[in-house]
């Protein structure tokens, strides 16, 4: 299950941060996870639950935004949303030159402190 080992590099991050600029606590950690990264938020938020006690994250939230993917299409010059799993051309062209773009990514956006 790789998602403890995200979690935990998420928290190891926010503890480091945290830290640095001299803060006691972690209220909240927001992120970005795209829709095809692999990553089961399900999975990710239990493991950040057990990994995060007796941390200065105790009481801390992991807030999840779950990103579109995004295809581009060179004939049209314009990116489109995947809905589904599979695809294999453009929504608007049907051209089967694209490529994907966004959903693949995890970012922490923003960690609140006290
Ligand atoms: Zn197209």
């Amino acid at each position: 299950m790789h998602e403890v080992s995200i979690a935990q590099s998420i928290l190891d991050i926010a503890i480091t941060e945290c830290r640095k600029a001299d803060y006691k606590r972690i209220n909240s950690i927001s992120l970005r996870i795209g829709k095809v990264s692999g990553i089961k938020i399900q999975s990710l938020l239990f493991a950040f639950d057990i990994i995060k006690i007796d941390t200065i994250a105790q009481g801390a939230a992991l807030i999840c935004e779950e990103v579109p993917v995004v295809g581009y299409c060179p004939e049209c010059h314009d990116n489109f949303e995947v809905v589904s799993e599979l695809i294999l051309a453009c929504p608007e062209c049907g051209g089967a030159r694209f490529s994907i773009n966004g959903g693949r990514e995890l970012d922490i956006v923003e960690i609140d402190v006290d």
